[in-house]
């Protein structure tokens, strides 16, 4: 049967019926063990009893009523985010995109706000924002760019993990108001930076009255093993964009700011329809009472690291495995050569994974993955890496 859905996507040949915690049911009811969560989104795995709870109850109680009016449900997901993050203060959203175009404006309003008329912001090579026109735009991947020139412009591009590549835009641009980075470089290949990267990132932006704003979409909600990956360089940003996990597969988006950053989007600057609305809101709020209840932030940075010690261990002698390497829970896998095809293999052995930048495999399991299951996806995996390299 021909689709009537626009062909946007390159899709795998399997529909999936049902989940539970990490598992995933197709139509023929066989179980696949889903170490990609629907690409960082289901961090507390498929079905999460509160998560259902919560988006029950608030459907059978309001699911809507326009941010012209209060939403208490709002204000207390704004709370508990600002308590969780150390920034000042949250603007609602339902997507990725939308949360990093909130940052997007709110830089450019910033800059406006310094007399600076035509404000710039240095992003980085291999990153991701987004598909909308100002994120694709600042997304370092001429595929996404691809026929959709004219693009917006104010961005600057620099290496990722280069301090001096940032030192040296900053010395030829005068107009430049933020920094726009991944803390951890998702779509771009699991590229982790240096320890100290993002503290040095900070302290130039404090000398140049940068804005230092982190798109933690993918690495947010406890997936690195910190509620947010910046908490592990014991520093702040100024302004913050999360979505993905937020709602565990409920759209949500959130753009936080902090301190001076805090205060530039007033009335009537932005806004959105269904951002910030209550079922969305009762969704987080249960998804982040269940990181806490089940301690799933401290465990994602052990079960990360058995993960990968376990490749390790199994991998290490394959000449074909250029590097293992993860930050919690966000594993990249690279090989020498194009793997995208491991995908459609590891289908066949029930299990699901994502290649990105053409050579590293990425895993982003649930955080609710355990010992027993870790155990499957590792031998599972290394026995198909091991196959397909031919070093089995
Ligand atoms: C997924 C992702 C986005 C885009 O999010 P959407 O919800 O698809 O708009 C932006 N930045 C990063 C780092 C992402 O991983």
């Amino acid at each position: 049967m021909t689709s009537h859905v626009m062909p946007t996507y390159q899709r795998l040949p399997i529909t999936f019926d049902r989940g539970e915690g990490v598992w995933l049911w197709d139509e023929n009811n066989t179980r696949y063990l889903d170490a990609l969560s629907g690409i960082a989104v289901c961090n507390l795995g498929h079905a999460h009893p509160a998560v259902h709870k919560a988006v029950c109850e608030q459907s059978g109680k309001l699911l809507h009523t326009s941010n012209i009016y209060g939403i208490a449900v709002q204000e207390r997901l704004a709370d508990r985010l600002i308590a969780k993050s150390g920034m000042d203060n949250v603007f609602f959203c339902n997507s990725g995109a939308e949360a990093n175009e909130a940052a997007i404006k709110l830089a450019r309003k910033y800059g406006h706000s310094l007399g600076i008329s035509c404000p710039a912001i240095i992003v980085m090579e291999k990153s991701f924002h987004g598909r909308t026109l100002a994120t694709l735009s600042a997304t370092g991947n001429a595929k996404v760019q691809q026929g959709f020139a004219p693009l917006v412009e104010g961005f600057i591009r620099v290496a990722y993990n280069d301090v001096g590549a940032i030192e040296q835009a900053l010395a030829q641009h005068g107009n430049i108001v933020a920094i726009l980075l991944e803390p951890v470089q998702g779509e771009g290949g699991v590229n982790i930076p240096d320890a100290d990267y993002l503290n040095r990132v900070r302290e130039l932006c404090d000398s140049h009255q940068l804005l230092m704003m982190l798109d933690e979409i993918q690495t947010g909600v406890g997936r690195t093993g910190k509620f947010l990956a910046f908490q592990h360089n014991l520093i702040l940003p100024d302004v913050c964009t999360m979505a993905k996990a937020l709602g565990n597969g409920v759209p949500i988006g959130a753009c936080l700011a902090r301190g001076k950053a805090a205060g530039i989007l007033t009335a009537g600057a932005h806004g959105s329809t269904f951002g910030g609305n209550p079922l969305a809101c009762s969704a987080a709020l249960a998804v982040l009472s269940t990181l806490d209840e089940e301690n799933l932030i401290e465990s994602a940075a052990q079960k990360g690291d058995v993960i990968c010690a376990g490749f390790i261990a199994r991998l290490a002698d394959n000449k074909h495995v250029v590097d293992i390497r993860h930050k919690g829970l966000m594993i990249g896998i690279e090989l020498d050569a194009p793997c995208a095809e491991l995908v459609k293999l590891a289908l066949q052995r029930q299990l699901l994974i994502n290649v990105t930048n053409d050579t590293t495999i990425r895993l982003l399991p649930p955080l609710i993955i355990d010992g027993q299951q870790i155990t499957q996806l590792v031998d599972s995996l290394s026995a198909l890496i091991q196959d397909y390299t031919g070093q089995s």
